[in-house]
């Protein structure tokens, strides 16, 4: 159960001045609506309520509305205020409220009672942060589904299916004259297989949940004057980046986010990447490395004449990577070759002076930002992305451990692959992690 305080705040549209309510929750709920009505209110009714101040001057009036418990956001009592929007006024009643009461809320105490209390599982809870601060309508169309439960549910069936496989391998252990039988049984190893079948597929639809709330990250690399800089301002057209004909002039990372019908992009142009004895664009350098550690998409920008040479680049990015070449400037000399698929590398040719081939780029960054990814896409965090790998490292334990038959063994990679699963949904949490995760939201909320 939740603190049994009352709490109260000011909630409001991000951005939206002047719409606002005052939300209040905990037990001290039917007083304070009692004491502001001068009567108790109808459940889930709008009563208009003239406020008044500790005094009786008047405040402002508007609506009250009273979500008896359990039925409620957060499953405690919850009134809900409103008045003509004034951040003046707003303030004026959220006192008087905790004059009758209640406390100021801290950020994110609603959604975590509401957790809490059962109402959502914490990737719901998250979910409801990611909708607020959704910057691209597939962003928010992502994080309601996630608010439904459609991430959440994925979790839970590959925990039950987890479940049923650990009752048959605990069993196996408890009946050690038996083990080796059943752990030879070859429906283990189909459940444990089908297991990992379903996580992979888990973990491609999480990967792209995280990309749709996050936006895409791509680095834009590649040697210097290759056209790095007039990409990004392309792609963002703006003149963001300063685009000289002098080499190494992009010293630092310049980030730009772009939203392409309906999907964030996470732009960075990185110095290019040479051995250099200029300190400062050594920094850069040693910067851009550590950009291409966390980018999802590696734009490798390259021209007709280098294009074979820079390849090697290529052997630069970290492993798992992404990356896509980008031939640029062909409008210099049609003639010029720009193959490069003996290379086995996906590319493209385009001009970022003349914008010729960006509509193709766009549309393949697009893509890869999970644009189009169906009805069926969540939203997602990094931080169930790792919780996913550490099952799918367990996952390839507990089967190494049940082909050399180590029940034990492949019991405890169950074991920790439960837990792991558990701290997406909330079942197992830490003090920390909550505090990591409600602490982010906005008061109000
Ligand atoms: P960076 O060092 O990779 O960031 O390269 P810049 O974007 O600063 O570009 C270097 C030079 O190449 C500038 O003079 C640009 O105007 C020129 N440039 C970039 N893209 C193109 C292109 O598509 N066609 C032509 N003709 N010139 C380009």
């Amino acid at each position: 159960m939740a603190d049994t305080d009352t709490i109260a705040a000011i909630a409001s549209a991000p951005g939206a001045a002047g719409i606002g309510v005052v939300r209040v929750s905990g037990p001290h709920v039917p007083a304070i609506a009692q004491a502001l009505l001068g009567r108790a209110p109808q459940p889930r009714h709008a009563h208009l309520a003239v406020f008044h101040d500790d005094d009786g001057s008047l405040i402002d009036h508007g609506l009250l509305l009273h979500f008896p418990a359990p039925h409620s956001y957060t499953g405690e009592h919850v009134l809900e205020l409103q008045g003509h929007g004034s951040a003046v006024l707003l303030d004026l009643l959220l006192r008087r409220v905790c004059v009758l009461g209640a406390r100021l809320a801290r950020p994110g105490e609603f959604t975590e009672r509401a957790f809490l209390n059962g109402k959502l599982d914490l990737a719901q809870a998250e979910a409801v942060a990611d909708l607020i601060a959704a910057r691209s309508e597939a962003g928010a169309r992502a994080a309601l589904r996630s608010l439904d439960g459609a991430f959440s549910q994925r979790v839970q069936a590959l925990l039950d299916a987890l479940v049923a496989l650990r009752v048959h391998v605990e069993a196996a252990i408890d009946f050690p004259e038996e083990e080796i039988d059943f752990l030879a049984d070859p429906a283990i190893a189909r459940q444990l297989q089908a297991l990992r079948t379903q996580l992979a597929d888990l973990l491609v639809e999480t990967r792209r949940g995280v990309r749709l709330t996050d936006g895409l990250k791509v680095a834009i690399v590649g040697r210097p004057n290759a056209g790095k800089s007039s990409l990004l301002n392309a792609l963002a057209q703006s003149e963001r980046a300063i685009v000289t004909p002098i080499a190494g002039t992009t010293r630092d990372v310049l980030r730009e986010t772009v939203s392409l019908d309906g999907v964030v992009l996470e732009l960075a142009d990185t110095a290019g990447l040479r051995d250099t004895q200029d300190e400062v664009e050594r920094e850069g350098v040693r910067r851009a490395r550590g950009e291409l550690a966390r980018a999802d998409l590696v734009l490798l920008v390259t021209e007709a004449a280098h294009r074979v040479a820079d390849l090697h680049l290529l052997a630069e990015l970290p492993a798992n990577v992404a990356c896509l070449v980008l031939v640029n400037k062909i409008d210099l000399d049609a003639a010029a070759p720009t193959e490069l698929s003996h290379a086995g590398v996906d590319h493209l040719r385009i001009s970022a002076r003349t914008g010729a081939g960006l509509d193709g780029l766009r549309t393949e960054l697009r893509a890869r930002a999970g644009a189009g990814s169906g009805e069926g896409a969540f939203s997602a965090r990094r931080r169930h992305v790792l919780a996913l790998e550490h099952v799918q490292a367990h996952f390839e334990h507990a089967a190494g451990a049940l082909a050399a038959s180590a029940g034990e063994l492949a019991a405890e990679d169950l074991r920790q692959a439960q837990h792991a699963l558990g701290e997406i949904t909330g079942s197992y949490t830490s003090d920390d992690l909550l505090g990591a995760i409600f602490g982010s939201f906005c008061i109000g909320k």
